[in-house]
């Protein structure tokens, strides 16, 4: 009945793989002529189908498949990528939304308005705020903070933007776009291992999980590395290794991911004890009262190891997104299309951010993840076993199939 074909997806993935990847990994950074011509080999591929396509005021590329009806059913991710990043993170969704629409297209007229979109700037790889263009669709983004974001060449974000049309003051008209879409259904791949420990290829998404990401300042006294006896040292190192070490074991405790991945000493010097120790936080947990109690326990942490050397402790908060529980009645439909496809009821919640955790917020989301080889993403190893690929999209064109229904039906 369906005319997708899960190895047309494939076949796309590949084109883009080739025109903006190669060994070294794809380069499709967002705002660079790279990404500029990821999307117009999407635009050519447009161009073949029955489609409106515009781009809205944060730079988000739609392609609108009228239907019968204006209740819309929103599909896609995100064709930029990381800096030497693989060839399936966030175009696995895209290519296989496009399929989505030839096929209904070339099945007759669909009962809903169905539309593709490829978010812009997902990553956040250059300017580090990821999200961009599906926060800017969900209204949260926070302007100000954009004005202030600088690439590594020193290029602003705000000078950047208007070269590709976009008007930092004029974001909120991205918002408009949210008029009569009814559901968002993205397929993904899972970017970690767990699916493949399992012998696995695909399974439904719960939701993704909470993030609290915080900046620690342990201050004790620099002294120099030969003279200071060890037990008149305030080693500020040493409460944050002692915080680091307690906040793993908060995140085995509580079934969550717990990471310190950045440190910075001072002075930073081989002869001396570190006076200054700057360390990052980045807390998730699927279940927001867990993510609170690892947080509470956290700061309890870093106020034992900074007493225990003799240090202070001060945080900068720098990011946080509660949990975003996808849909009960798209999750029932993911789970249905999961079964179908490979047999089982695996669900799990997604460590990783997507654009999907900002349309949660308010419209009805679901996602379907595809594994991931030996875990690995954001790098040119990034792969999935063809199989695999086939059995996802063809679970998210399932899934959109029972979307369209619950929606024409009214149930969404
Ligand atoms: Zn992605």
């Amino acid at each position: 009945m369906s005319t997708f074909d899960p190895l047309r997806v494939i076949a796309d993935l590949e084109g883009l793989a080739a025109r903006t990847g190669g060994p070294a990994g794809s380069r499709r950074l967002a705002w660079t002529p790279e990404w500029v011509e990821a999307r117009n080999l999407l635009r050519e591929h447009l161009a073949t189908l029955p489609v409106h396509v515009e781009v809205d005021e944060a730079g988000n590329l739609w392609a609108y498949l009228r239907g019968e009806s204006t209740d819309t059913l929103v599909v896609g991710s995100h064709l930029d990528s990381v800096p030497k990043g693989g060839w399936l993170d966030g175009a696995l969704g895209v290519m296989a939304g496009l399929e989505l629409l030839r096929a209904l297209s070339a099945e007759g007229t669909s009962p809903i308005t169905v539309a593709l979109v490829d978010w812009a700037d997902e990553e956040g790889a250059r300017f580090s705020r990821s999200l961009f263009g599906s926060a800017a669709f969900m209204g949260t983004v926070d302007p100000k903070i954009l004005a202030g974001l600088v690439d590594k060449e020193g290029n602003r974000l705000v000078d950047v933007l208007p070269q590709h049309g976009v008007d930092i003051d004029r974001l909120d008209g991205a918002q408009r776009r949210q008029e009569n879409v009814k559901a968002y259904v993205e397929v993904h791949i899972e970017q970690g291992p767990i699916l493949e420990s399992m012998g696995k290829g695909i399974c439904t998404v719960t939701g993704t999980k909470g993030i609290e990401r915080e900046r620690l300042v342990f201050r004790g006294q620099a002294a120099h590395a030969g003279t200071m006896p060890m037990p008149m040292r305030r080693d500020s190192f040493r409460a944050a290794s002692r915080f680091a070490l307690a906040v793993a074991e908060i995140g085995d405790r509580h079934d969550g991911v717990t990471t310190v991945g950045a440190v910075a000493c001072k002075p930073g010097v081989v002869t001396a004890v570190a006076g200054e120790t700057t360390i990052t936080l980045d807390m998730r947990h699927i279940d927001a009262g867990e993510l609170a109690a690892m947080f509470a326990e956290s700061k309890a942490a870093a106020d034992e190891a900074a007493a225990a050397e003799g240090c202070t402790v001060e945080w900068e908060h720098i990011f946080r997104i509660p949990p975003m529980p996808f849909h009960p009645l798209l999750l029932d439909a993911a789970r249905e299309s999961v079964r179908e496809v490979e047999g089982h009821d695996i669900e799990l919640p997604s460590g990783a951010l997507h654009d999907a955790s900002e349309t949660a917020r308010s419209i009805p989301t679901v996602m379907i993840f595809s594994s991931s080889t030996n875990g690995l993403s954001h790098t040119p190893e990034e792969d999935t076993p063809r199989d695999h690929l086939v059995m996802a999209a063809d679970a998210f064109d399932r899934t959109c199939r029972r979307t369209i229904d619950l929606i024409r039906t009214g149930s969404l």
